[in-house]
């Protein structure tokens, strides 16, 4: 068994090893730095994400974490795993001085949930 079918069976999130899945993380904004993993990773919990940092650490694979790929030098790139945060994307609580959110919430929803439950809370 390869090792991307023992981390898919360690895990409840996906394991992608298609090439359009891996070339979407290929490379960042800056277009600089190209580097195609072998495993795409979307975690569906923060129990994943340990599960993951573990099993490469056991494997000595290397693992970049991924948000929005906004990165100018390849920091979100990694040749063996990549962790793509989009899928912890929930905005968890707002209150009147802060705001809860999962690893991978990109700033639109972060923003636009942030402003709704203000409106709320001033109502
Ligand atoms: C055109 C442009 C304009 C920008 N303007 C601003 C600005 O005005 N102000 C500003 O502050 N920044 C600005 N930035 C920087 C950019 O907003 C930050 O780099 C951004 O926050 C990166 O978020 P990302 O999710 O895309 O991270 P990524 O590029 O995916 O990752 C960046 C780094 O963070 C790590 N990382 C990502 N997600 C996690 C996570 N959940 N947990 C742990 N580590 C993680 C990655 O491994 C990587 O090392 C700008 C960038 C660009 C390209």
């Amino acid at each position: 068994m390869s090792w991307a079918n023992e981390l898919g069976q360690e895990i409840s999130g996906r394991v992608l090893t298609d090439d359009a899945a891996r070339d979407a993380v290929a490379t960042d904004f800056g277009r600089i730095v190209v580097r195609k993993p072998q495993v795409v990773v979307c975690p569906a919990s923060a129990q994943d994400v340990a599960r993951v940092i573990k099993f490469a650490a056991r494997n000595s694979l290397s693992v970049a974490t991924r948000g929005g790929g906004h990165s100018q030098t390849g920091q979100s790139l990694s040749d063996q795993i990549v962790l793509d945060m989009t899928s912890l994307n929930q905005v968890t609580r707002v209150t009147e001085g802060a705001v809860t959110a999962q690893g991978g919430s990109s700033g639109g929803r972060w923003w636009s949930t942030s402003r709704r439950s203000a409106s709320r809370l001033r109502s």
